[in-house]
């Protein structure tokens, strides 16, 4: 099989709540998602999406994402779809880092060999576990009382798993995290997520200041050193997220010792094929994972979907419906939330079809159709 084109498309996404807000004074009200389309010369097509969340968050961005597929898709037209190692060695040597701009092509190569295979991706990542596999909700920074609130709000959804949006002001986040741990009931989870906002300082504050709550630290701090510092520091159960951008972190944090739980997003290690490898490592060493993506639609969540439900699930500590935050579906077949749950589809490749009519004409195409001749 051989790819012979690689389109793109743009989608707004807007959130149902109006914007999402994080540390740093960042927030995003409308996402700018793209969909990758890569077509074989076997009339089977994969699907792929790439979604950072906004320009701030990690060294990514939307219009980035497209010029990247611009520069890297004419290197891939040729290549073999289902050779996913290969293509991802082509990928790096076309290309050097900016591993989300290949993730969304890594992604839409999966689904072209579950389609191929007629398996879904979770069987080829090792099977279905269970019936469905359980979410967390992101509290978008506020006031504590308003995040408190947002807790029992979630929790009718079926949500059990809460991740406070915190590394704003210091004060200000221990009263988020106390008042939000005030609100728990038996088998909540509560995640105070600082998105590398707070000092090591003021980490090492909060971390003290919340020795008493039943609460996992993520994030702290900019840099691994300084996280690593308050990770030695607080008592409490510690995720690491943003620094860990690839198989090397995940080693050199699983020999530090410096984390309980990584964040797995899989767009920032540079897709499905790198992100497995990583999740497989950490099953067998025994470190969780909170499986997701930056940001996304319906293909996104499916990915996510199809990686997470194929995690033993006491590794699983969490994953994410990105589509049930945004406002528009632009695929049929994508899974969706029930009782504060998800489950992989079990249609072959990612199980999802593009609506085309809200996907509409494509932003790039590769190659580019040669102009007929009068
Ligand atoms: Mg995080």
């Amino acid at each position: 099989m051989k790819i012979t084109s690689i389109r793109a498309y743009q989608i707004d996404l807007p959130l149902h709540e109006g914007s999402y807000k994080w540390s740093g004074g960042n927030s995003v009200s409308v996402f700018d998602t793209t969909v990758v389309e890569v077509v074989t010369d076997e009339s089977i097509s994969g699907w792929g999406e790439i979604c950072p969340l906004g320009p701030a968050y990690l060294p990514a961005y939307a219009a980035g994402a497209r010029a990247g597929i611009a520069e890297l898709a004419p290197r891939l037209i040729g290549a073999d779809p289902l050779a996913l190692g290969v293509l991802n060695e082509q990928m790096d040597s076309a290309m050097r880092g900016h591993p989300y701009v290949k993730s969304a092509i890594d992604m839409a190569c999966w689904d072209i060999l579950g389609k191929a295979s007629g398996q879904p991706i979770a069987t080829l990542m090792g099977g279905h576990v269970g019936a469905d596999f359980a979410l967390y909700r992101a509290i978008s920074q506020d006031t504590p009382a308003r995040m408190a609130k947002r807790i029992g709000e979630y929790r009718k959804e079926g949500y059990r798993k809460f991740q406070l949006k915190v590394g704003g002001d210091p004060d200000v986040d221990i009263e988020r995290i106390r008042a939000a741990a005030k609100v728990l009931t038996r088998g909540d989870v509560l995640i105070a997520d600082a998105n590398t906002g707070w000092t090591q300082h003021e980490a090492i504050r909060v971390a003290d200041a919340v020795r008493d709550v039943d609460v996992y630290i993520e994030q702290p701090c900019m840099t691994y050193e300084q996280c690593l510092a308050v990770r030695r520091h607080t008592n409490r159960p510690f995720v690491l997220d943003e620094v860990v951008d690839g198989i090397d972190m995940v080693v050199r944090g699983i020999a530090d010792q410096a984390m309980d739980v990584v964040n797995l997003k899989i767009s920032k290690v540079g897709g499905l094929t790198r992100a497995r490898q990583i999740r497989d490592l950490c099953v067998s060493l025994g470190i969780a994972m909170t499986i997701e993506d930056t940001w996304g639609g319906d293909i996104t969540t499916a990915a996510i979907a199809h990686l997470a439900h194929s995690t033993p699930e006491r590794f699983l500590f969490s994953s994410t419906d990105f589509n049930s935050y945004v406002t528009v579906a632009f695929a049929d077949g994508a899974p969706q939330r029930a009782k504060g749950r998800l489950a992989a589809s079990r249609a072959p490749g990612l199980g999802v079809k593009p609506k085309m009519k809200v996907l509409g004409q494509p932003v790039l195409v590769v190659p580019q159709p040669t102009k007929s001749r009068r």
